[in-house]
C-alpha cells in the first residue's frame, strides 16, 4: 500500500480522521507507523496529501491529513472486457484501478461461463475493495466506473453507444491473423480509446461482427496467446503508448 485511502465517514469534525480495520493494521504492522510519523494519504475520488500520525494503538489510527495535491492523471482508455474467471478478476480489477482506467464494463459473452455471474467477486462491495487495492498501490484516488451486463448484445447495440459517447477510437483485441496495432489510425493525444478484450475462450464470430458493426477495428499483438490478467495490462499500455507515439 503506497497511500491510504481516506473515506469521507473516517473524518471528525475537527478534520482529523479515525482508521479501524485493515488499513489501521496496515499502518500499524506494515509501514510499523508511529505517533509523529507523516504517512502518505489520498481521500476517495479525491486529492491526495499526507498525514500525521496523532496516535496509533488499540487497532486504531488517528491521522490529521493535509489533502493539497491532485491525484495522477487519468489513461484516457475504457475497456469491455468480457467477465474472465474470478480467480482472473481479483487481479484484473486491482491492475485497471492501477492503471487509471476511467469506465470499464464487465460484460457476458458466448464463452464466459454462467456461473461466473454467481460469484462472489461481481459484488458491488467486492468490486470496490479490489478497487481501493490498486487505487492504493498507485496512489491514485479516483476508481473506474464499474458496469456488469449480464447480455451482451442488448449492451453493445443499445447502451454501449452513450455509456461511451465520447471515445474516439474502438478497438477489439483479437489473436489469430488480424492486423497489428499500428495498422489502425493513430490516436490524437487527447482522443479516448475503447479497448475491447475477450473472454479465456476468446471472441466468438458474432461477437466480433457485431463490434464491427459498431466501429470496432480488429487488431492482434501476435501469436502469442495471452491470458486475460496479462492481455488486460499490455493492451492498456500498448494503447497508451501508440497514442503517445502521435503527440
Ligand atoms: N483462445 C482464445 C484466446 C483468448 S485470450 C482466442 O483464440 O481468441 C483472451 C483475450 O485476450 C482475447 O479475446 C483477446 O481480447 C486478448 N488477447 C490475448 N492474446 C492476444 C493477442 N496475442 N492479441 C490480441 N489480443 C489478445
Amino acid at each position: 500500500m503506497n497511500l491510504l485511502l481516506l473515506r469521507a465517514e473516517d473524518f471528525l469534525p475537527d478534520g482529523t480522521a479515525r482508521l479501524r480495520g485493515r488499513r489501521a493494521v496496515h499502518a500499524k504492522e506494515v509501514l510499523r507507523a508511529q505517533a509523529k510519523d507523516v504517512l502518505r494519504v489520498g481521500l476517495w475520488g479525491g486529492q491526495v496529501g499526507t498525514a500525521e500520525v496523532l496516535s496509533i494503538g488499540g487497532g486504531e489510527v488517528h491521522l490529521r491529513p493535509t489533502l493539497d495535491t491532485a491525484p495522477p492523471d487519468r489513461a484516457h482508455i475504457d475497456l469491455l472486457l468480457a467477465i474472465p474467471r474470478p480467480k482472473a478478476l481479483k487481479k484484473v480489477l486491482p491492475a485497471v484501478a492501477s492503471l487509471g482506467v476511467d469506465r470499464l464494463v464487465l460484460v457476458n459473452a458466448a464463452r464466459v461461463e454462467k456461473s461466473y455471474f454467481d460469484s462472489k467477486v461481481l459484488a458491488p462491495a467486492f468490486i470496490e475493495e479490489l478497487l481501493a487495492l490498486g487505487l492504493e498501490q498507485a496512489r491514485d484516488t479516483v476508481p473506474p466506473k464499474v458496469f456488469v451486463r449480464e447480455r451482451f448484445r442488448p449492451f453493445v447495440e443499445d447502451e454501449l453507444a452513450g455509456v461511451f459517447g465520447d471515445v474516439a477510437h474502438r478497438w477489439l483485441a483479437h489473436p489469430v491473423g488480424e492486423k497489428p496495432l499500428p495498422a489502425l489510425p493513430r490516436p490524437g493525444p487527447t482522443e479516448r480509446i475503447l479497448l475491447a478484450i475477450g473472454p479465456e475462450g476468446g471472441w466468438v464470430p458474432f461477437e466480433v461482427q457485431l463490434l464491427e458493426a459498431q466501429g470496432f477495428r480488429t487488431f492482434s499483438l501476435g501469436p502469442r496467446i495471452l491470458r486475460v490478467e496479462t492481455a488486460v495490462p499490455l493492451l492498456v499500455g500498448q494503447a497508451a503508448l501508440y497514442r503517445q507515439l502521435s503527440a
